[in-house]
């Protein structure tokens, strides 16, 4: 509160203050119910191959299917997880379910057209200890292999540099688990420490795909993550395209993956599927 602030001032403050937390206690305690009574669901949507307009994968989103409140989604409640620590069994029903899901797919399409399925992962649930080890057994349960799953991780995971992060990185991308670095950009890295590191993706935020059409600074930081990623090895998926004109721009850059309001939002896992098969082949 400024200095000199009157009374009336501050207890407003204070107010305000007590309303924010009881608000999210309420929250927390709300969201432990949910997580007892599996009130969660999954969208995916589609990641496609810009040049052909093929579904490569999907990425899968959480949902909060609030009983009284309807459809609560994660920038509502992912930060109240994270803090409470019910990320952690939220997380570990997301990637089941997300794998649950690609093996059906994977079961009802032929082979050249499996996708695979790219799955959110906080920070504080790969820092929970047994991570690397459910994702093992996860993929055992699905039937699925480990080239079927993708995993979004921040930049901030990686920010201290500690080795035993990096150690349980190299354990997935050898079990065959891709690592994808999720809003690239917008964390504080220097992009010399991708070298030589357990990452495969780096997915462009799309802050990035917004601004660049209006601004040459910003197409040539999009320019240039995308060719790091190309000397790296990476590949790129970008974010957020809703344009015609950002598909077109990010094309000529070189980008070979996209996602985004232009293709499909966020779907159910059978409206996903049809996005596989066609239409033709649901009607029948
Ligand atoms: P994200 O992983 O970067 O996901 C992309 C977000 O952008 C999604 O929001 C998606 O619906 C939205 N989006 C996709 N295409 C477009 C577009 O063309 N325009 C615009 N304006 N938005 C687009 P959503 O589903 O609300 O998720 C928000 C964030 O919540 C995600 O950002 C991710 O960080 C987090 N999240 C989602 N699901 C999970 C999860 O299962 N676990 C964890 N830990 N975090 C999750
Ligand atoms: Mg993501
Ligand atoms: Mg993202
Ligand atoms: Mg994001």
């Amino acid at each position: 509160v400024a200095k000199g602030a009157g009374k009336g001032q501050w207890r407003r403050y204070q107010s305000e203050l007590h309303g924010a937390m009881v608000e999210r206690l309420e929250l927390r305690s709300a969201l432990e119910h949910s997580v007892k009574e599996g009130q969660f669901i999954l969208q995916y949507q589609p990641i496609v191959d810009l040049a052909t307009d093929d579904t490569a994968g999907f990425e899968a989103l959480v949902r909060w299917d609030h009983p009284t409140r309807g459809i609560i989604t994660p920038d509502q409640f992912i930060e109240v997880a994270e803090e409470s620590g019910l990320i952690v069994p939220i997380g570990r029903w997301v990637l089941d379910e997300a794998l649950r899901t690609v093996a059906q797919w994977r079961r009802l399409l032929p082979r050249s057209r499996a996708p695979y399925v790219s799955v959110n992962v906080s920070v504080r649930q790969f820092r929970a200890p047994g991570f690397v080890d459910h994702v093992r057994t996860a993929l055992q349960h699905a039937g699925v292999p480990p080239q079927a799953l993708m995993l979004e991780i921040t930049e901030t995971l990686l920010m201290g540099d500690e080795e035993r992060i990096w150690a349980e990185l190299s354990a997935l991308q050898e079990m065959g688990v891709r690592v994808a670095i999720d809003d690239f950009g917008t964390g504080y890295s220097s992009l010399g420490y991708l070298r030589q590191r357990p990452i495969d993706v780096l997915k462009i935020d799309k802050t990035f795909v917004d601004d660049m059409v209006d601004n040459s600074q910003q197409a040539a930081l999009v320019s240039g993550i995308i060719s790091l990623a190309q000397t790296l090895n990476l590949t790129v998926v970008a974010e957020g395209i809703e344009t015609a004109t950002h598909r077109d721009m990010l094309l000529r850059l070189g980008c070979p993956l996209g996602q985004g309001f232009l293709f499909s939002t966020p779907v159910g896992a059978t409206e996903a599927l049809h996005w596989l098969t066609g239409p033709a082949a649901v009607a029948a």
